[in-house]
């Protein structure tokens, strides 16, 4: 990222906007910049053409140079693999079209209903089981919140309201403001989850005026943040994770289980230990959900199962994530266990 420089000399952050729009969206541009073997290009922009490259500068920065095999790198670049056909990997592979309960408001499990508040993300992950949803027709926003927040105050079995996306951080503070406004009028809803990666891959979002929104929200907040692997959390990640739990957020992590990424114990265990040294919890590890362009990815469940119990007998309880796989149609995310 381009850092501006104060009166001090000292190199300051640049405004989050300013460092989403600074992303980097051009194959060719991520490769140069990481010294990557040019013969990458190709396959990405054709990739690239189903869905995107997108990613901050900051995150980059955290990458290996020349090193096709990073762990943050092998997240965002697209590949010719996630051309292959494969059988079992959809377009929808958790059902979210099904749940669909009014423009902007997936309702699958009790007591919780999904706001899709934006399509926009600050990064692209390859893996996104919503890589193919349509958010133009599904976000809440473009609805112009009301038909969502009827939905929500139309049902008094919701208590608590988790605003997804894309990521929901992708709006201003003002419009985050105007929606919580509403939601803290709603009499059952008690709680609000923020599911948001950009903590992790554009910190710089963290700010003075998201945090002054946060604070003032009313409700019990729950903020979950997506790290995969322990290099994602640096210093700028640590600083606005204590920062939101300063502002009265509880704080967790979903992980996805990645084949090259994170799939071996001590990559997992050490994921668990910076996230609690940042103040977050260890929640969820995912089975990936098999989305079209990401079998790549795909760890096969006795292999998790395995790595799973082997991260079991190495951390104490309260850093070892649920292994879990959501199935559409199912009451809850379901625990992976011993057969
Ligand atoms: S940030 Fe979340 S919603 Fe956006 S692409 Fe990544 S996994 Fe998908």
């Amino acid at each position: 990222m381009i850092a501006a420089t104060s009166l001090s000399g000292q190199p300051q952050a640049l405004p989050w906007q300013q460092a989403l729009a600074d992303a980097i969206s051009d194959p060719a541009e991520l490769c140069a910049v990481l010294g990557l073997d040019p013969a990458l290009v190709a396959p990405a922009f054709a990739a690239a053409r189903e869905f995107p490259l997108r990613v901050p500068r900051g995150y980059v920065a955290r990458m290996r140079r020349a090193d096709p095999r990073d762990p943050l790198l092998l997240q965002v670049l697209p590949g010719a693999e996630e051309l292959a056909p494969a059988a079992d990997f959809t377009a929808d592979p958790v059902g979210d079209l099904d749940s669909s309960a009014a423009p902007g408001v997936l309702h699958k499990y009790a007591g919780r209903a999904l706001v899709v508040a934006t399509g926009a993300c600050a990064v692209h992950c390859r893996y996104c089981f919503r890589r193919h949803f349509p958010y133009s027709e599904q976000s809440a926003l473009r609805h112009g919140w009301q038909p969502a927040l009827a939905r929500l105050r139309a049902d008094p079995s919701i208590q608590e309201v988790i605003l997804s996306g894309g990521d929901p951080l992708s709006l201003s503070d003002r419009r985050l403001a105007q929606l919580t406004d509403e939601l803290q009028t709603i009499r059952h809803v008690r709680r609000l989850r923020i599911h948001t990666r950009y903590p992790v891959v554009l910190p710089e979002r963290v700010d003075a005026g998201l945090l002054k929104w946060l604070a003032r929200v009313p409700l019990q907040k729950v903020v979950v943040i997506h790290a995969n692997h322990a290099n994602e959390i640096d210093a700028q990640v640590q600083r606005a994770c204590a920062e939101l739990a300063t502002a009265g957020a509880t704080l967790l992590n979903q992980s996805v289980l990645l084949a090259g990424v994170n799939d071996s114990v001590a990559t997992l265990a050490q994921l668990s230990e910076s996230l609690f040294a940042a103040r977050v919890l260890p929640y969820y590890l995912h089975l990936l959900d098999k989305v079209q362009g990401a079998a790549h990815f795909d760890v096969d469940e006795r292999r998790a199962l395995d790595l799973h119990r082997q991260l079991t007998a190495r951390l104490p309880g309260y850093l070892v994530p649920r292994l879990v796989r959501e199935i559409a149609g199912a009451p809850a995310k379901m625990a992976i266990e011993a057969w």
